[in-house]
């Protein structure tokens, strides 16, 4: 069984790389996709447990970018040859862009009266620190009720506390991924701002390879429509749970019927 995205607690999953690994072994999955947000590090740390546990590792990212001034997550594979000094370089200098972002948050937080620091928040995130990170500090402290009145009131792009970030555009992301050899997917095109569909010939402008049609968040409906646009502008399929451990109970690895031989396309695009 293929699952083709899933998260470590190198980003915001709960499970360390050796964990995860184990995890999807016991589930089934044989092929696993590490696709943590912005970073490489879970994926760079889970080879030895894939070995002994006989799991094949798919090396991923999860990059978050915008369109149209909306977030737009998109899933980077085979990221393992070809051009990866530059991708990792460039990956590098995402974080420190984040990491400057989050200095200026602390402050922006602690103007408005919270008692944060960014230790304390680089203590649960470490190379992936982000606004979750603060957003769970504040329930702990009770300064909000739940990590939904944390974005909801302060971290949301359109609230109080937002501080912004330098984020790629979506095309840039897919041209980084391209020019390093890789295969771009739009990530779980159900959470799209806007109207898919109509979207397409701009999403593919840039040589978008691959939709994620199989998704944990997508119905069979959904599922339908996006292996329809696929076919419809000559798109790879890709899929999988996006498993992030204990944060999200309800997604588990392996939880959908991805075909096998997806992969296969896959490496022969
Ligand atoms: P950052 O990369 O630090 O700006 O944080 C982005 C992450 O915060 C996203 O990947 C989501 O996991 C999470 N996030 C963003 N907006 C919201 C929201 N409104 N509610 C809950 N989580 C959110
Ligand atoms: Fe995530
Ligand atoms: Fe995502
Ligand atoms: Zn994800």
């Amino acid at each position: 069984m293929i699952d083709l995205h899933s998260h470590t607690n190198e980003s915001d999953g709960t499970c360390s790389p050796e964990q995860l690994v184990h995890e999807a072994a016991r589930a089934g999955v044989n092929i696993l996709g590490v696709t943590d947000h912005d970073t490489f590090a879970g994926f760079d740390q889970a080879g030895g447990a894939a070995r002994e546990a006989g799991v094949e590792l798919v090396c991923g990212i999860e990059l978050s970018t915008k369109l149209h001034g909306h977030s737009v997550h998109l899933l980077g594979y085979f990221l393992g040859d070809n051009g990866l000094q530059g991708f990792r370089h460039w990956v590098l200098e995402l974080q420190a862009a984040r990491r400057d972002r989050n200095i200026r948050l602390v402050q922006r937080l602690q103007d408005l009266g919270f008692d944060i620091t960014l230790a304390e928040a680089e203590a649960r995130g470490r190379g992936m620190t982000g606004r979750p990170h603060f957003a769970q500090i504040m329930v702990e402290k009770g300064y909000v009720s739940n990590l939904r009145q944390a974005f909801d009131d302060y971290l949301d792009e359109s609230a109080k506390g937002y501080v912004y970030r330098r984020e790629p555009q979506f095309a840039e992301g897919v041209e980084k991924i391209r020019q390093a050899g890789g295969i771009a997917s739009l990530a779980h095109p159900v959470r799209v701002k806007g109207d898919v569909p109509a979207l397409m010939p701009e999403l593919c402008e840039g040589g978008l390879n691959a939709i994620e049609a199989y998704h944990s968040d997508h119905t069979s409906k959904d599922t339908a429509l996006y292996l329809d646009l696929a076919k419809r502008y000559g798109l790879q399929v890709t899929g999988g749970s996006d498993f992030h451990g204990d944060v999200k109970p309800d997604v588990k690895l392996g939880m959908l019927q991805v075909p096998d031989d997806l992969l296969d396309k896959l490496r022969e695009a």
